[in-house]
């Protein structure tokens, strides 16, 4: 597991950890000035958590949760996030900063929530895969710890879960009555089958503990604020033709995957937490429109206007070959579909992506497999 260290947005980690147990605890003390008393205020809402707040999605989460006026306590070991996914929001009166494990989370460290979001696992397989203990421990034992402690405080749990659950699927699109295809032994077990088994425990806790619980099911997304070095296929196929380096299709580009856009996808979570009936999911939430990932690659060279050509490298072990939603539960349980297309979604993170590179160093987003290979034996952090 990652060393858990304390880090905080605001003062030093002991006053934050005190801090966020009394904000919990409602204590508070006479004779404020009108700052602390609001202050005061704002402490006796109860907050949020959001596990895995530094990351792709969570990060996402966290700003929307924030300008709904919640109280947002983000929790992160960042294995795969930086600070910089949050730096935005790390001033803001409202959020704090944990740098936890969420094995580890504690009572006291989250004071009182109403809701805790757990987005808290790596989701890209490069980087799942290159510590595959941690990716499974995090889904089945962090599940586990952040289903106790909402069960201790009565707090309302939404998991993550992932169109992984379907493995390689045997029928198209995927629905959620199918109970999927996965290998269990494979390089993606690790990922797969932690977030089946997070299921799996999120419905004994409702069932046996009365713990709220809501499920999504999350297809492929993207967007603005996608890591650079992240390796899933939007951002290194954009990185790749912004930077001139042959764009790298594995296998033959005929797989397929439907890619939903964050903005799009943020909304479905947050119309399953909303929703007033009982309904826990799981539900897919993800875009229906296919495409291979040939296509795509072509798509963003032609959008990019790049030079780069199009290459061919081998193919994942146990790479799904076909992955596509069915949203009829989301639309009919939450009114939600996607508003945004492909290509609106893909102007929009190439213009983050080109904006961070004008801001960073080139030669540290290499994707180029044959300069990576040099960068490993260099012993160069390259993905
Ligand atoms: N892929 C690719 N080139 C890349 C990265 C990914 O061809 O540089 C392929 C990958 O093999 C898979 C698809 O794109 O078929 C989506 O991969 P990603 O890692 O984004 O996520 P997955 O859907 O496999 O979890």
């Amino acid at each position: 597991m990652n060393e858990v260290v304390s880090l905080v947005s605001r003062g030093s980690p002991k006053e934050i950890c005190v801090s966020t147990a009394e904000k919990g605890n409602g204590n508070g003390r006479a004779g404020m000035n009108g700052k602390r008393a609001a202050h005061r205020i704002e402490s006796l809402q109860r907050p949020v958590v959001v596990c895995g707040g530094a990351g792709f999605l969570g990060s996402h989460l966290c700003a929307r949760l924030l300008n709904e006026g919640q109280r947002v306590i983000c929790v992160d070991n960042f294995c795969t996030s930086e600070v910089d996914a949050i730096s935005h929001l790390i001033e803001h009166p409202r959020f704090e900063l944990l740098h936890r494990d969420i094995t580890m989370l504690t009572e006291e460290e989250i004071g009182n929530p109403s809701a805790i979001f757990n987005l808290a696992c790596a989701a890209s397989p490069i980087h799942y895969q290159r510590s595959p203990l941690d990716t499974l421990f995090t889904s089945v034992r962090g599940m586990d710890n952040l289903l106790r402690l909402a069960r201790l405080r009565g707090a309302k749990v939404f998991q993550a879960s992932t169109s992984e659950i379907y493995g390689h699927p045997t029928i198209h699109p995927q629905t959620e009555k199918y109970w999927g295809h996965v290998n269990t032994i494979g390089p993606r077990a690790c990922y797969d089958e932690g977030k089946r088994c997070a299921e799996t425990l999120c419905f004994i806790y409702q069932n046996e503990y009365g713990v709220p619980v809501r499920i999504a099911r999350i297809f492929n997304t993207y967007g603005p604020g996608m890591r650079l070095k992240d390796g899933r296929v939007v951002i290194n196929f954009i990185v790749q033709a912004l930077a001139g380096d042959p764009i790298t299709i594995y296998g033959d580009g005929t797989q397929t995957r439907s890619f939903c856009y964050v903005d799009d996808l943020i909304e479905g979570i947050m119309r399953l937490m909303d929703v007033t009936n009982d309904f826990s999911g799981p539900v897919n939430l993800g875009n229906p429109s296919e495409i291979t990932v040939r296509e795509l690659a072509e798509r963003i060279v032609q959008i990019t206007q790049s030079t780069s050509e199009i290459i061919v490298q081998p193919l994942p072990v146990d790479d799904p070959p076909r992955r596509r939603p069915d949203i009829s539960l989301a639309y009919e349980a939450l009114a939600w579909r996607p508003q945004t297309t492909l290509e609106e979604g893909l102007q929009l993170t190439i213009r983050d992506v080109e904006e961070r590179l004008e801001q960073g160093d080139l030669s540290l987003l290499n994707t180029d497999p044959a300069k990576n290979r040099q960068s490993r034996l260099m012993g160069a952090n390259a993905i």
